[in-house]
């Protein structure tokens, strides 16, 4: 009797983890971005710093307050950084909003921003597993680009009050 309340605690368990691993699994699957598609992507232009914002079709809908949200944070960044240019140093760059987590070559081989100087393009996810809001990591990936925070992320105490992630 005992045996088999035993063997039903260990069958129910190992289910459990089945389901969890099968939820993991699907929350962790990433979205895979095609560089040379997201740079020849056609984009808003934010109205108060003239940011280039894009993003994937099936964020089209979302696309405006998207584009006045990008804005809104970049006020919020700049006057807790400190940044006087006035977006001067972002406006050269594409900013791509993807879904959610995607594939890329750091943080083994997923990431909610990315900033990539070479193709003048930051990517950002528009919710991030575990990461409150929208566009969590955008200030992030600004803080690499004005060069205020590390690419290796070794100075993040300096910045973490500004960025939150
Ligand atoms: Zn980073």
């Amino acid at each position: 009797m005992q045996k088999k309340a035993f063997l039903i605690l260990l069958m129910s368990l190992m289910m459990s983890s089945c389901a969890n691993m099968g939820h993991f699994k699907y929350i962790m699957k990433p979205e895979v971005v095609i560089k040379n598609e997201l740079t020849n992507q056609s984009y808003e232009v934010s109205q108060k710093y003239k940011f280039k914002v894009a993003t994937v079709e099936s964020l089209s809908e979302k696309r405006p307050e998207i584009t006045v949200q990008v804005d809104e944070l970049f006020t919020q960044y700049s006057s807790c950084m400190d940044v006087t240019d006035n977006g001067d140093a972002i406006r050269k760059f594409l900013i791509v909003v993807v879904n959610s987590t995607f594939v890329c070559n750091y943080h083994f081989g997923m990431c909610n921003g990315e900033y990539d100087p070479e193709n003048n393009l930051i990517i950002v996810s528009y919710k991030a597993f575990k990461r409150r809001g929208t566009l969590p990591l955008l200030k992030h990936e600004w803080a690499h680009a004005y060069g205020s925070l590390a690419a290796d992320h070794s100075n993040m105490d300096s910045v973490v009050q500004c960025i939150k992630y």
